[in-house]
């Protein structure tokens, strides 16, 4: 079978990517090797336009946030499914000084920080004493949804591979890649953590981070919102609620801990006035760039070879923008932004 572009795992990278070259006209087949720990599976799939403990501004997220709006609405719409729902969260201060960090803040941040006008109706569910902030808007995404039906659209078309890939198995050349009984024009790595192996791309800045979260029953508590105090109480499917997350990045493995469990119970139990049932722990690697931006386009020198990737904590709203940008460069030469394009590390990945 002969194609444009083989694409090398179906994480949100890997959906997103393909639909983008499809809709211009490519013929793409993905491989993917259905890992349930793969980053996007474990995600929560918040779009959170002000985050960590500065409350800071994410990177370009004027530009990513609408453009991730429409491009999953189209997706809803294409594919039939629900995918977005609007979900503020709502910041729990946890001390006296948090408070007046977020008061500080609304100041330069009016367009996503306001207080909670609603601190009355919080009473019933959650313990605190210092006041509730408000960031909105943030947008959920079902990012289980959009895989297993992006999955379904490549299967009816006989689109995709779905096994372990090995890139000794491949026949790469200047102006193609053989792949099986598949002969690609060029093949895009979107395989997460995996690219940091990659003959190709593993001298790229990778900064590993494994994260774990916890699937909880809490029965009552509306699915209107996210929570946070510390950690993020996200709705998540079949009404349950997803809640972590923790950042790792001097990991020895990649089992789940008893600490984080331990602790987070600690903090529900003190926090949450409702009863809840932990009912699975989940743990994945975030595929994170030192530089914090991702890695975007061609081998600088083999260029049948390209890579989609280093999403880090932010793939939900970072790679729709980057699809659509990366598959237009493909197909139309249109040029990258210099800021994720990866000849910016053309020299270590010549070496
Ligand atoms: C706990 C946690 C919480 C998170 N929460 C959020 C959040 O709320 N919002 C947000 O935007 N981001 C969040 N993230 C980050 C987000 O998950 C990533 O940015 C994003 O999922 C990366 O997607 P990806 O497709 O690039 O990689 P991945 O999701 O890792 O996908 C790679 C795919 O390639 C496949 N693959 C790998 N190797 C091979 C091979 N050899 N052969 C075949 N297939 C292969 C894998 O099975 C997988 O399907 C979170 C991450 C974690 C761990």
């Amino acid at each position: 079978m002969n194609v444009d572009y083989l694409i090398i795992g179906q994480g949100i990278s890997g959906t997103l990517l393909s639909r983008a070259l499809m809709k211009l006209g490519k013929k793409v087949v993905v491989v993917d090797d259905g890992n349930i720990s793969s980053s996007s599976k474990v995600a929560s799939g918040v779009i959170n336009p002000i985050t960590g403990k500065r409350l800071v501004r994410t990177w370009m997220i004027d530009e990513l946030l609408p453009f991730a709006q429409s491009t999953y609405r189209e997706i809803e719409q294409e594919r039939k499914i629900k995918l977005l729902s609007n979900c503020n969260i709502l910041d729990f201060h946890a001390s006296r000084d948090a408070s007046q960090g977020f008061n500080d803040k609304l100041v330069e941040e009016k367009e996503y920080l306001s207080q909670s006008g609603d601190e009355g109706k919080w009473q019933e569910y959650f313990r605190f004493n210092y006041g509730i902030g408000e960031i909105d808007p943030c947008l959920l995404v079902d990012v289980g949804t959009l895989l297993r039906s992006w999955r379904d659209h490549l299967l009816v078309n006989d689109l995709s591979v779905w096994n372990r890939f090995r890139i000794d198995d491949c026949e790469i050349g200047q102006g193609n890649v053989k792949y099986g009984s598949i002969m690609a024009e060029k093949m895009i790595f979107c395989d997460g953590v995996a690219s940091a192996e990659n003959p190709f791309f593993s001298k790229l800045p990778w900064s590993k981070d494994k994260g774990e979260a916890l699937i909880a029953e809490i029965p009552g508590l509306p699915a209107t919102n996210i929570y946070k105090q510390g950690i993020n109480i996200v709705p998540w499917r079949d009404g349950l609620f997803w809640i972590g997350a923790t950042h790792d990045w001097k990991y020895t493995d990649m089992r789940p801990t008893s600490t984080f469990r331990k602790q987070t119970e600690e903090l529900l139990d003190y926090w949450l006035k409702l009863p809840y049932k932990i009912v699975d722990h989940l743990v994945a690697q975030r595929p994170v760039n030192m530089d914090r931006k991702p890695f975007v386009g061609l081998h600088p020198v083999m260029p049948s070879v390209g890579i989609f990737n280093g999403m880090g904590t932010k793939g939900c709203s970072v790679a729709p923008y980057f699809a659509e940008q990366f598959a237009r460069h493909l197909v139309n030469g249109t040029p990258l932004m210099p800021d994720v394009d990866v000849r910016r590390f053309a020299k270590i990945l010549a070496r």
